[in-house]
């Protein structure tokens, strides 16, 4: 049983939404039909004032649909799913007696069209309250009436804001909203939706305001459509979809509106950009679960930590960790830079805070669980120590001989190299089974993948330890093997060199970063360089040209380049000018033609442009799972999804390799092998893989 319906002397009915063996209420086929059963009960009653539906869980009021039983579903299985929400949902709206939706936890996708078909909605003042319709991230669009039914209560504005982003409304904003009709602290939810039921049933909304006129509609959907298109490229068209699902529906009859509703969910569920996003979702669950091999929950359990280096990852990964509720201390050799690393995880709070993610005072206590030192200080009951100091192997490995001596015999030691040896880091130490990689990505706050790094004398212990910790820590953990530039350096690196080969054959900046954003990337690989900074990215191609068997050559205009001062953002200047002005949107530098070799390359067109930047990082993908340096093409997808924004809707480079072939990607990588350099050359997996026609994901 997953919801009880019970009935107070009061006269309100109470549905409380309790899945049974989980410790969340989601949605499934079994789940609808025990809410059809127990309307059923309700609609032969003549003595309820009304029911209130409630959640028996902590944190959350439904999470949404269960994806996992949906996804091996058939179209008519899906087709036949929907018809079942909207019956269900639009019995639910008709009861003759008022409903309530009293929200405390998420209350998303499917979890939300259920609160809409109530009359009201109360919402608990909870952090974990958070309303909202995230199915368009998914590539789809709401389905359950809430494409047709939040248009209705709060205005197409306000409802495709939600809608197109797939925003998701803690409970304040959601009242400010209309999404909620009263909110309440958590202990006084009932009672305040008890009092909503005096109301009776809602009379037929209509929101006002010049923005929800009929007038000013084809206005609106002009404005949305421009911005959808702005932020996807035309990519997703669950979005698109959605605008126009949510405007035809408006204004016409309810189960008119839910056809549309069906008709352009059955169309998205079939596109290659729903079926990678569906599948990003399964890789995020799949991180979630994470376990280090071998190790049998072995881990220590952390509860003091350490950073080492208040630098730009020590500052970010000890605000992280703090503001988890572990207590670190952050320790510099310089003052300065402890005073400048505090004040940088000050500013993340204090943004945090205005944004609303905390409260001032968890925002103050958060900062005050970092301890700052820059002397040497007793380390004997820290459990797990993160080094985040300077990228020199000589340095790092005095840190650990240090570290060593003056932490406890089981104390974990942990290290962000973005590339050094976690072996080589660990040469000199009594035990190397107790270092491993914990590699963040910068920003911290922002970047959820966390790479884990097992060197080959890790302890499993150790291993285990750091993945759970990771996870305790809210970030997406990968498992990868100790090798040059891990796993997303590695993939990535070669796709930054390419670019800066590509102007240097002649290209012009913006055409080569306009090529990649239109293929999906967040950013061009040119302005990515700048953000990384010029000298870091060198510094991490040399290394990489240095340790790879197989490297992406690297030529000097990096170097050229920088001769100037130019080192990308942070000195104002790389292949763009970044001005002076906050917010002041870039230009291409204009005086970068010295580092040209003019005259080559102008001619290439976009398509072989595009294969020049892609396929180099498809041939690394393949390969990093060749060498093992990943289990998984899961893995791989996922890391430079969620590392580097890597175009979500293609569903990373391997799943793009399967969407093309492998035999097309090899004989494209072929082509360029020979019409543009040697480096080309697709690796023997690919080769394989072609040869008898294989793919990375046979079984999707
Ligand atoms: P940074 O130069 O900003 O900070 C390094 C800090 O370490 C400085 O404040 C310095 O004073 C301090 N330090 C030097 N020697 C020390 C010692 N013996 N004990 C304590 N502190 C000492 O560097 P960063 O960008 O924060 O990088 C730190 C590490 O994280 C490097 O290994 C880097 O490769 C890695 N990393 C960096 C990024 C990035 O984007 N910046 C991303 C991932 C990983």
């Amino acid at each position: 049983m997953n919801i009880a319906l019970s009935f107070g002397s009061d006269g309100v009915a109470l549905l409380t939404l309790d899945r049974q063996n989980s410790s969340a209420n989601v949605f499934d086929v079994a789940t609808l039909h025990e809410l059809d059963a127990h309307l059923a009960t309700l609609e032969a009653r003549t003595d309820l004032k009304g029911v209130v539906i409630i959640s028996a869980k902590p944190k959350i009021f439904i999470a949404g649909a269960d994806l996992n039983a949906f996804a091996g579903s058939t179209p008519e299985q899906l087709g036949a799913i929907v018809d079942l929400g909207h019956r269900i949902f639009t019995r639910l709206e008709r009861l003759k007696i008022p409903s309530v939706a009293a929200v405390n936890g998420v209350c998303l996708g499917g979890g939300c069209e259920l609160a809409l078909a109530c009359d009201w909605r109360v919402g608990s003042l909870d952090k974990s309250t958070k309303i909202g319709l995230p199915e368009t991230q998914l590539g789809i669009l709401p389905a359950w009436g809430g494409s047709v039914r939040l248009p209705r209560l709060i205005g197409l504005p306000a409802a495709l804001a939600i809608i197109l982003a797939g925003r998701q409304l803690a409970a304040q904003p959601a009242q400010k909203q209309g999404l909620f009709d009263d909110i309440a602290h958590p202990e006084y939810l009932l009672a305040a939706a008890k009092k909503q039921l005096a109301q009776g049933k809602r009379p037929t909304p209509s929101p006002s305001g010049l923005l929800n006129s009929a007038l000013l509609r084809p206005l609106v959907i002009r404005k949305a459509r421009q911005g959808v298109m702005a932020k996807t490229h035309g990519h997703y068209p669950a979005p698109l979809k959605a605008l126009e699902v949510c405007a035809a529906a408006l204004g016409g009859p309810l189960e008119a509106g839910l056809a549309l509703e069906r008709a352009a969910f059955l169309e998205l569920v079939k596109t290659d950009a729903c079926r990678s996003l569906m599948s990003i979702f399964f890789l995020q669950e799949r991180a979630k679960k994470l376990k280090a091999p071998d190790a049998d929950g072995m881990g220590r359990t952390v509860r003091h930590t350490a950073v080492i280096g208040a630098g730009v990852m020590g500052a970010g990964i000890a605000q992280w960790v703090s503001a988890r509720g572990y207590p670190v201390l952050l320790k510099d050799v310089s003052p300065d830079a402890l005073a400048k690393g505090l004040a940088a995880a000050g500013k993340i709070y204090r943004d945090a805070a205005k944004r609303r993610v905390f409260t001032e005072v968890e925002a103050r206590a958060g900062l005050e669980r970092i301890t700052p030192a820059h002397t040497d200080v007793p380390l004997a009951n820290v459990d797990l120590v993160i080094e985040a100091a300077v990228e020199k192997l000589e340095l790092k490995q005095k840190i650990f001989r240090q570290l060593e001596a003056r932490c406890g015999p089981h104390t974990v030691l942990a290290t962000n190299t973005s590339a050094l040896s976690i072996d080589a880091i660990a040469g000199g130490l009594a035990d190397p089974g107790r270092v491993v990689g914990i590699h963040f990505f910068n920003p911290v706050h922002r970047m959820q993948l966390v790479e884990i790094v097992r060197g080959p004398r890790t302890a499993p212990a150790a291993l285990d330890t750091a993945v759970t910790f990771v996870k305790s820590l809210g970030k997406l953990p990968v498992l990868v093997k100790d090798s040059p530039g891990f796993l997303v350096n590695r993939i990535l690196l070669p796709y930054m060199v390419e670019s800066v080969r590509l102007f240097n054959e002649g290209c012009d900046v913006r055409r080569i970063d306009q090529v990649m954003l239109d293929f999906g990337m967040p950013m061009g690989p040119l302005r990515l360089t700048d953000e990384v900074g010029l000298d870091v990215a060198q510094h991490v191609a040399v290394d990489l040209q240095n340790r790879l068997p197989k490297p992406v050559p690297i030529n000097d205009t990096l170097v050229q380049i920088m001769t100037k001062g130019w080192l990308g953002k942070k000195s104002g200047r790389g292949f763009y000018n970044f001005g002076d002005k906050k917010g002041a949107k870039e230009e291409p530098n204009p005086e970068l033609a010295f580092a040209q070799a003019a005259g080559q390359g102008r001619t290439q067109d976009d398509a072989t442009l595009r294969d020049r930047l892609v396929l180099v990082m498809v041939n690394e993908a393949a390969r990093c799972l060749e060498e093992g340096v990943v289990g998984a093409p899961e893995d791989v997808d996922f890391g430079m999804i969620f590392g580097t924004g890597w175009a979500p809707f293609r569903g990373g480079p391997l799943r793009y390799a399967d969407t093309l072939g492998t035999s097309e990607i090899v004989q494209r990588l072929e082509k360029l092998q020979v019409g543009v350099a040697s480096y080309f050359e697709p690796c023997a997996r690919l080769r394989e893989m072609a040869r008898t026609h294989a793919k990375f994901y046979p079984n999707s």
